[in-house]
């Protein structure tokens, strides 16, 4: 038995080895170096028959596995969208593991269950979502997007007299769903998952920076969903909302938004991009990418609280709860109070911080495109939002530049394929990026486009 002070001391020295490794974060290769990455070996063991002192597992812990982890908590990490998070987010989550709560209904934790029904009514207000929706704070934009559909494709069946919980769907009307040429592959998962049958997908055709085109929107009515994109991966571009969503509606089908990262454009400045986001039946997003909170934190909105909380309702006899308790929003039963996280990055940021943290990523991100159209880069999209698509002059310097960069230690970013050729994809979403840090990323570009030919 680990006596009371010998946990202390323990959880001391985790805070002391967790703050030498935040100390080094900025300085520190952006991507392992392959010798940190070969000590990993040292872990492939089989289960120890006796178990080893709690210090030393820490200490192998730290020695052998922070020297192999990514930077991405650093101010130069570029690549996916994956912010680093914010201190009062951190914070909050060191407090969360010491609370160690079972979030899963108000009879559990009343402190938890507070803390993310307001979280989720401010999301709803900062994002210009009807603030009646349920929000479910699930594991990922995956699972949230997967709870949304069922919930929608319930819906639509329960409007034809189906009762899909009871008679699931053999014999039942067909709900057809139609997703954006685009379309994130999580959304495909999810529809995957859910039994739609990925070549059953009606596919509505995009233009060249990825948006849905509304003169060749395919028909829709009243037994379809339609999947719709705020904030496409490779452009960060966003469809046309006020113009689909009506007609959607005015057909009678459900529409659902993948806004993983691209919906916190709604608390910036350039809010304008999503327009008309807001009329849509229900949305995904993500807190662990562009709101710079821990994994694994993310949400699925529904305008129709009632076809969530059916939806995903677990009420046991042991396990009532009411309708908006998160066991009935999210498909976990048990689930750790993740939402806090997100309460306190928005306590900290408020509706300004939230605004100017956008908009400088925004900002940011402009200036790199600019930055590197004149150094002879093509930048591939319009560059509105955070993301930069990004070739050389031809395929093999794209991807011998994006291997010297990564290699570098410096910064990192990720390949692409956009239209069939290789691309890289930067990424502006850390708090703790700076302009400086901006500048070191044009640098090196600029360096290595004149040092590795074409
Ligand atoms: C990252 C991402 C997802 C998936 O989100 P997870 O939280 O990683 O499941 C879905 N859609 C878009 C546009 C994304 O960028």
């Amino acid at each position: 038995m680990t006596s009371p002070s010998e946990e202390r001391q323990l959880l001391a020295d985790a805070d002391r080895r967790a703050l030498s490794y935040f100390d080094g974060i900025a300085n520190r290769p952006v991507f392992p170096t392959p010798a940190a990455i070969a000590d990993l070996k040292a872990f492939e063991q089989a289960p120890p028959e006796h178990g080893m002192a709690a210090e030393d597992v820490l200490r192998r812990l730290d020695e052998i596995g922070s020297p192999a982890t990514v930077a991405s908590n650093g101010p130069r990490y570029f690549g996916f969208v994956i912010g680093a998070t914010l201190p009062a987010a951190a914070a909050a989550e060191r407090m969360v593991l010491a609370w160690d709560q079972c979030a899963s209904s108000f009879d559990n934790s009343p402190a938890a269950d507070t803390l993310e029904r307001i979280a989720g009514r401010w999301v709803c207000e900062l994002l210009g979502l009807p603030t009646q929706s349920a929000v479910g704070f699930g594991t990922s934009a995956t699972a949230c997007t997967l709870a949304c559909l069922s919930a929608a494709r319930r819906k639509l069946l329960a409007s034809k007299g189906w009762d899909f919980d009871g008679d699931g769907l053999v014999g039942a009307p067909e709900v057809r769903v139609v997703v954006s040429a685009s379309c994130h592959i999580t959304v495909k998962k999810a529809l995957r998952i859910l039994g739609f049958g990925v070549n059953r997908l009606i596919v509505a055709p995009t233009d060249g920076e990825g948006r849905v085109d509304p003169q060749q929107l395919p028909a829709l009515d009243d037994m379809t969903i339609l999947c719709l994109q705020a904030g496409e991966v490779n452009t960060g571009e966003f469809d046309p909302f006020a113009e689909l969503i009506p007609r959607a509606k005015a057909a009678g089908a459900w529409v659902h938004v993948d806004g993983a990262f691209g919906l916190w454009a709604r608390a910036s400045s350039s809010a304008h991009l999503a327009a008309g986001v807001e009329l849509a039946d229900s949305w995904t997003t993500d807190g662990h990418k562009w709101l710079n909170t821990p994994y694994d934190g993310a949400m699925a909105i529904c305008r129709d609280a009632e076809a969530l909380a059916t939806a995903m309702n677990s009420d046991a006899a042991y396990a009532t709860a009411s309708k908006d308790a998160q066991k009935n929003l999210t498909l976990e039963f048990s689930r750790r109070a993740r939402g806090v996280a997100i309460w306190a990055a928005l306590s900290s940021l408020g509706r300004a911080g939230l605004r100017e943290m956008i908009d400088r990523h925004i900002r940011q991100a402009g200036h790199l495109a600019s930055s590197l159209r004149a150094q002879g880069y093509q930048v591939l999209n319009r560059a509105v939002l955070n993301q930069v698509l990004v070739r050389a002059d031809n395929d093999e310097q794209t991807v011998a530049i994006r291997q010297a960069a990564q290699a570098s230690g410096q910064v990192w970013f990720g390949p692409t394929l956009w239209q069939g050729r290789p691309a890289f994809r930067l990424s502006v979403s850390s708090w703790r990026t700076s302009d400086a840090d901006i500048q070191v990323l044009i640098e090196l570009l600029g360096e290595l486009k004149h040092s590795i030919p074409a």
